[in-house]
């Protein structure tokens, strides 16, 4: 337990006029109380890179509303409100918790948003993008995985969410232009096609960089010309934005 603890001591020397809220009741809402009060401590030491001190109310009520031991593998469950990124596999992870937080943060999104995520994973970043925008369309290359995210998003009454398997570098033509566009796992650059399915003054969140070396969480905004303005945010670790065969058999799961 000594995770809790140091991040339970990290957070009294946060701002006490924050707001703070709690999860709700079930069985590991103690553990969910601490992994949101490292949130609120990391964001506070990474403000100098992310020029975010504080999250948005809106932002960590979400985090505190969605519940992550229900996006995780049974033997996972126990460990699933430690702040740190675990496994759900076929060799693919659920981000850490204050990644999460942190890349939701840095979309501004608005109720009346449409947004785009790359990489379904478990669905637990899907799940918290629909608690902020209108409608949220995610795409996941690996099926198992894919079909499990729908499944789940479907019992938990995640209505406004929409998944797909295949290939993110393909975006999702049929529902662009999106407001914003998440993508997480790592390509080496912006791919040129989810540019392209972004409004104008619409954000893009995503790490740029091979695996196993240094990769940056860049946040862009496409300009009145057109071009994307990114800035770098962190340094983060992702799996790698894998490429399609080609035909990636592309099927639209409706949770
Ligand atoms: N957002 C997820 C974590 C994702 S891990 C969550 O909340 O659980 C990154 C995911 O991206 C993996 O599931 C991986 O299979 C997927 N991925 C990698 N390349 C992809 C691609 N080209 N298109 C769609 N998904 C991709």
């Amino acid at each position: 337990m000594a995770v809790v603890t140091l991040a339970t001591t990290v957070a009294m020397t946060l701002d006490a006029a924050e707001p703070r809220p709690a999860p709700g009741n079930h069985p590991m809402a103690k553990q969910h109380q601490a992994m949101l009060d490292a949130i609120r401590a990391d964001t506070a030491d990474t403000a100098s890179w992310t020029g975010r001190r504080a999250l948005k109310p809106s932002v960590l009520a979400a985090m505190a509303k969605v519940e992550r031991h229900r996006f995780v593998p049974d033997a996972e469950a126990p460990y699933a409100y430690i702040n740190r990124p675990r496994s759900i596999g076929h060799g693919q992870t659920i981000s850490q918790p204050f990644i999460v937080a942190l890349m939701t943060e840095l979309l501004d999104l608005e109720p009346t948003d449409r947004v785009l995520e790359v990489g379904a994973g478990s669905g637990y970043q899907a799940a918290v993008l629909a608690e902020l925008a209108r409608e949220v369309f995610t795409i996941e290359i690996v099926e198992p995985l894919g079909r499990a995210a729908a499944m789940r998003l479907k019992e938990l009454g995640y209505a406004n969410v929409q998944v797909r398997i295949g290939d993110g570098f393909k975006g999702w033509p049929e529902a662009a232009p999106f407001d914003a566009v998440i993508v997480t796992a790592a390509p080496e650059q912006v791919p040129e096609t989810l540019a392209e399915q972004l409004k104008i003054g619409g954000r893009l969140v995503i790490p740029l960089g091979k695996q196993w070396e240094p990769q940056t969480l860049q946040r862009c905004v496409k300009g009145e010309n057109g071009k994307l303005v990114c800035e770098n945010k962190l340094s983060v670790a992702f799996v790698p934005m894998v490429r399609g065969r080609g035909d990636d058999g592309r099927r639209h799961l409706r949770p």
